[in-house]
């Protein structure tokens, strides 16, 4: 072989050895950067030490979410007025993502609600199990949280507590999209009738409270249903078991906050 060929093929083999160590070296700094805590539902990174993990965090606020709603503790308005469902039969579900904290349902835009004068755009729903409020002390089976936000930001949740009955044809239709692994995303693309989870007796408690997963961001509007909504032990099953275990954050304090009962 010719001497010219030989040195361009060792230099061709060093440069390819010197590419893969740097890629090595890149490989090695993303596996670290993973190994930097995230907060989860259990251990080390459990909700009680999410104000320490997340260090410009809300999580150790005078505001947070979720809370134990007493009803006698509640002012009483006259205001169910303030909130206005504009879903539309055909609300548009773009895809389905386990996040690794839950099941999320993302949604094209469209579909709002009216809270205060204000539009709000259906983002996301998502759930957990078991609840994260408290209604006089009871956990439900499952929370349900239908994420909105306004045109510069501003969030509303409606949570709907779920509990334990006949089977719901709206969680056969979430539950149509599981198993699905975390991390994964599966498209979706089909329309949804979210009517049947408003159809029930629509008195609501609302208050100021934040996000219940870091960055636990204060300012949020909280509009949760008093009538729990009906879904099989079964669907509560295949959901939890799609979830890391106990997805809840646990109850924060109301301190000066004022709950309100709409009805
Ligand atoms: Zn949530």
């Amino acid at each position: 072989m010719n001497t010219k060929i030989v040195l361009v093929i060792t230099l061709t083999l060093s440069i390819l050895i010197s590419c893969n160590d740097s890629k090595k070296i890149v490989h090695l700094n993303n596996d670290h950067q993973k190994a930097i805590p995230h907060w989860s539902y259990s251990g080390e990174t459990a909700p009680e030490h999410w104000a320490e993990i997340e260090k410009n965090s809300d999580c150790n606020g005078k505001q947070q979410s979720p809370i134990n709603i007493i009803h006698k503790d509640t002012d009483s308005v006259p205001a169910k007025t303030d909130l206005k469902i504009l879903y539309t039969p055909t609300t548009l579900i773009s895809e389905v993502e386990n996040n690794g904290h839950s099941i999320q349902f993302d949604f094209e835009a469209g579909d709002s609600i009216n809270y205060k004068n204000e539009t709000y755009y259906l983002k996301q729903i998502h759930f957990h199990e078991p609840s994260e409020h408290k209604v006089n002390g009871i956990i439900y089976p499952i929370e349900m949280h239908l994420v909105h936000l306004n045109k510069t930001g501003k969030i509303t949740v409606i949570g709907i507590l779920g509990e334990e009955g006949n089977e719901s044809q709206l969680f056969e239709f979430f539950e149509s999209f599981l198993p699905i692994e975390t991390g994964k995303t599966k498209d979706i693309h089909q329309n949804i009738d979210l009517s049947s989870l408003f159809l029930e007796d629509k008195h609501y408690y609302s208050y100021g409270g934040s996000l219940t997963t870091p960055p636990c961001s204060e300012s949020v509007n909280w509009i949760v249903f008093k009538e729990p909504i009906i879904l099989s032990v079964e669907e509560v099953i295949k959901l939890r078991d799609n979830m890391p275990l106990n997805n809840y954050r646990n109850e924060q304090p109301v301190n000066e906050r004022t709950i309100y009962y709409n009805y």
